[in-house]
């Protein structure tokens, strides 16, 4: 049912081990790791097949309110998983990490990300693509607003970075003017991004990016960092 939404009350009771059997016991909310990165609208997951092998030491999460697409990412990881595990040992076409640090939940990252994430778990927050939600009277449906900023710096934190990459000029310059005027975050200039892999695989390696590639259409990127908090100044 898509109505019907499966959130913890809190971080701790988040049970990490359904999606990352090798770093978290059975039932555990805790291990060796934590999510580290999260790909909020993650769509069909191609930025997490792209990074997971790429950062093999860091757990990362796709969020998406679609069952039936979640359904097709957590398929896609598991069909992976499967590859690797079959793989003979030091086969050369190996993914590192054998693609054990990536999953995907279900869930509307609009109202749960405290549910998920502790108060500065997370170093990247994604926003790639988002759905424009065009017409005015839909715009506070976005993904990026400033009562939803305070959430998502909640849980990014100090250093973390918030990438937004859009093809809808209208979109990027909302995400990118309510980004400036929040006082927890701060404009990274894109050339001092020039050669991060992970902005290069924000733009290219999902399934939206791929498109407007093949379209031709223009993209609009934004990255931010997250301040530390005033009071631990
Ligand atoms: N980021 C992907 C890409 O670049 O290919 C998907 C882009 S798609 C246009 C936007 C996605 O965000 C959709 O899959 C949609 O279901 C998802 N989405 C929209 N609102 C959401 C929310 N509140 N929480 C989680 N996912 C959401």
């Amino acid at each position: 049912n898509d109505h019907v939404l499966d959130y913890p009350q809190s971080p701790e009771e988040m049970d990490w081990s359904v999606h990352y059997p090798a770093y978290f016991e059975a039932g555990a909310s805790r291990g060796e790791k934590a999510v580290e990165w999260a790909d909020v609208g993650c769509g069909f997951g191609g930025l997490l097949m792209a990074l997971a092998p790429q950062f093999p030491d860091t757990l990362m999460l796709g969020m998406e309110i679609r069952v039936s697409v979640t359904q097709y990412v957590a398929d896609r990881i598991a069909h992976a998983r499967q590859v690797e595990a079959t793989l003979p040992a030091g086969a050369p076409d190996a993914r590192p990490g054998g693609m054990q640090n990536v999953s995907v939940i279900r869930a509307n990252s609009m109202k749960h990300m405290p549910n998920f994430f502790a108060k500065g778990q997370l170093s990247k927050v994604f926003f790639l693509f988002p759905d424009p939600h065009f017409k005015t009277r839909k715009q506070k449906a976005r993904i990026v607003t400033t009562a939803l900023l305070a959430e998502y710096a909640y849980v990014l934190r100090p250093g973390g970075i918030c990438y937004t990459v859009t093809d809808v000029k209208d979109l990027h310059e909302w995400m990118a003017s309510h980004l400036h005027k929040h006082p927890l975050f701060e404009y990274i200039p894109t050339e001092e991004m020039a050669g991060d892999p992970i902005l290069e695989a924000a733009r290219t390696a999902t399934e939206e990016g791929r498109k407007v590639e093949r379209n031709g259409g223009d993209k609009w990127v934004a990255c931010f960092r997250r301040l530390p908090d005033p009071e631990d100044d």
